[in-house]
């Protein structure tokens, strides 16, 4: 067996240890005779791997009891309208807009409402985080809306915007567990477990429980509804059962490791070891502004376009993997989340000196 150092944007690289425990209970789960994707959801047995994902997922995050978690389907895309549909009262929300996904959430809920688009970096190819401290919020918003980290730009809001005492709605898809989070600043986030956390096919939404009411857009499925989820504990219908399993292990991990303390500070090791070296190479380059930095998704150009994809060749066959920027942007992207191990970091690094040394 020889396993690649996977820079993948998602999904994304998974804790080996997870993958060997799942491979380990594959033909049998805990004596239960069955694997995890063939045994009922309202078993005993799985309700325990529910309840266990979301205790420990609290226990991380540090979740208020006024907050409910829920395990979904349809990916990060499909509460683009879920959020709209469920939250837009008054049909009004701002967006701040920073990067495609953020882009895809506003043009979404155009079709359910009044969707303003109060901020944006797009002007300069969404490289840096706009300043946020005092943007025009409508006085009738029922939500300001952020993607928090940008998978594809590698920008990271490191401040909340000031949303002057409106809902803060963030997509987290891409920073979910990479560092402690206050819970309380949101009314919702949710993200796409497939960049940080586990398998895709799972998104997880955090809401605090006013936010969850009958009182939605005429014409809401019932599957779209948080009510029909949070009153049915993610169980209305056959969730997502072996992904879910598979993030409760990664949420153990993450609680052996230390929690989001300690993984916030490996995560800031591993980017400074990646940004450090951009910033003196003669070679290669970041693309964004030095303060909005990602710790998740790294990227970078050489400025040529054939040098860069020489890079991402040669990489590969070096078993560093996946380097390949967004295909909007091109350039190259090292997503480094949680289970990239700082010895993955320490690899690209060196075969980027190397590579500068024999093309510069
Ligand atoms: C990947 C991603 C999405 C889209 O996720 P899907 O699960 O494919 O719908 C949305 N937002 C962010 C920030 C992402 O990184």
């Amino acid at each position: 067996m020889s396993r690649v150092y996977n820079f993948s944007a998602g999904p994304a690289v998974l804790p080996e240890e997870v993958l060997r425990e799942a491979a380990e209970e594959m033909m049998d789960y805990k004596g239960s005779g069955m694997s995890v994707m063939e045994m009922s959801h309202r078993s005993k047995v799985y309700d325990t791997i529910m309840k266990e994902a979301e205790a420990d997922l609290r226990e991380l995050m540090g979740i208020p009891d006024n907050y409910r978690v829920l395990f979904l389907q349809g990916g990060a895309s499909q509460q683009f309208a879920a959020i709209p549909m469920n939250l837009m009262k008054n049909k009004v929300a701002d967006f701040i807009v920073t990067g495609q996904w953020a882009k895809k959430a506003y043009q979404e809920a155009q079709l359910y409402g009044k969707a303003n688009k109060i901020a944006s970096s797009e002007d300069e190819t969404f490289s840096y985080i706009p300043d946020c401290s005092d943007l025009p919020v409508s006085p009738d918003a029922d939500y300001v809306y952020i993607c928090e980290n940008n998978t594809i730009y590698g920008t990271k809001f490191k401040t909340l915007p000031n949303t002057k005492g409106k809902t803060l709605v963030a997509d987290v898809s891409s920073c979910f567990l990479s560092e402690p989070v206050d819970v309380t600043k949101y009314g919702l986030l949710y993200g796409g477990v497939q960049k940080n956390i586990g398998p895709a096919g799972v998104v997880i939404v955090i809401v605090r429980e006013d936010l969850i009411t009958e009182d939605t857009l005429p014409g809401t499925p019932t599957m779209l509804k948080y009510k029909t989820h949070a009153d049915a504990r993610s169980l209305y219908n056959t969730p997502p059962a072996y992904g879910i399993y598979i993030c409760g292990k990664v949420f153990k991990w993450l609680k052996k490791m230390g929690g989001l303390t300690v993984m916030r500070q490996r995560n800031e090791e591993k980017a400074k070891l990646l940004y450090d070296f951009l910033d003196e190479s003669k070679l290669f380059k970041g693309t964004v502004r030095p303060e909005d930095r990602s710790l998740m998704n790294v990227p970078f150009v050489t400025g040529n376009e054939e040098l860069d994809a020489k890079f991402v060749k040669e990489a590969k066959e070096a078993g560093l993997e996946n380097l390949k920027g967004h295909r909007s942007v091109g350039g190259m992207r090292a997503s480094i989340y949680n289970a990239m191990p700082r010895e993955g970091v320490e690899a690209l690094v060196a075969f980027m000196k190397k590579f500068e040394e024999e093309n510069l």
